[in-house]
């Protein structure tokens, strides 16, 4: 747990967050700056850093992560239509919050 981290403030209910789904390995909640008609976040409990401090204890929660992205697609109403999952690593792959995250991003609509 990181006092300064944003993701962990608003796991622990220190800071507000939109939730789509919560438990207690991971929460899902709206992005504040969405940048499509749909973008969620997809977060562990546990503070890593990012990707790069993957060790092989975490490979039940990425599984986890990745198994609930689809289940939240549906949920939001998008599995249908299709959605990215994107893993920004380090400030230049344009991660932001040093707390991992995978964006799940759709809402466009499907391609025809
Ligand atoms: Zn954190």
């Amino acid at each position: 747990m990181a006092t300064d981290c944003i993701f962990c403030k608003i796991i622990k209910g220190e800071s507000p967050a939109n939730f789509v789904y919560k438990d207690d390995d991971m929460v899902v909640f709206h992005n504040i700056r969405p940048s499509a008609p749909v973008h969620v976040l997809i977060v562990p409990v546990e503070h890593i850093e990012s990707v790069n401090a993957l060790q092989e204890r975490h490979s039940a929660i990425i599984s986890t992560m990745m198994l609930k992205s689809k289940e939240i697609a549906r949920t939001l109403g998008i599995q249908d239509s299709g959605y990215k999952l994107v893993i920004n690593v380090g400030s230049g792959g344009g991660q932001v919050i040093f707390h991992l995250h995978i964006h799940l991003i759709g809402g466009w609509g499907a391609k025809v």
